[in-house]
């Protein structure tokens, strides 16, 4: 069974779970909690600038920020990077004791606390290999590979569906 990314990278579904054979969405009614809560998440959450951009830039010069790319963390405390700032939050993950936070409601507050009192990746620190901090860990895609985006899915949705997920989708441009 494969594992998907939808709409940003980072969070992983079960390809069997979210689409049919013939690569449709499937009802949301038909997926579990977990998968559920986090596509609603997903589609408050993409499209957003990045957390480390933010930290840096603020609301007030918020188009200096870059828009975030990866997800990690669980729903609701999930931290969102563009592409630059995934090497600072990796680093911060496996080398400044960020992985203890895995799975707790202080990850997202912990990352931005070490971040914004000035923690980077050093200097030349890979971190481009992508970590899963779902506890299976699974083989990454290629990050060239197109993802469906998650407007795409859900516009192929009806309404009972969309309101099934009883999210507010009235700020998604669809
Ligand atoms: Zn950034």
């Amino acid at each position: 069974m494969g594992k998907v990314s939808i709409a940003l990278r980072g969070w992983r579904f079960d390809e069997d779970e979210v689409f049919d054979e013939d690569g449709e969405m499937r009802p949301v009614h038909e997926m579990s909690d977990e998968t559920r809560e986090r596509l609603v998440r997903l589609t408050v959450v993409a499209g957003n600038p990045c957390d480390a951009c933010w930290l840096v830039h603020g609301d007030e010069n918020i188009e200096r920020c870059k828009v975030a790319r990866v997800v990690y963390g669980e729903p609701l405390g999930e931290v969102v990077l563009c592409n630059q700032h995934e090497r600072d939050f990796l680093y911060w993950f496996r080398e400044a004791g960020g992985s203890e936070y895995r799975g707790t409601d202080e990850f997202q507050d912990a990352f931005h606390e070490w971040f914004a009192d000035g923690g980077r990746a050093p200097e030349g620190y890979g971190g481009v290999e992508h970590v899963d901090t779902d506890p299976d860990s699974v083989p990454q895609p290629d990050p060239d590979v197109e993802m469906p985006t998650l407007e795409e899915e859900l516009e192929k949705m009806d309404d009972e569906e969309l309101d099934a997920l009883g999210a507010d989708f009235s700020d998604l441009d669809i």
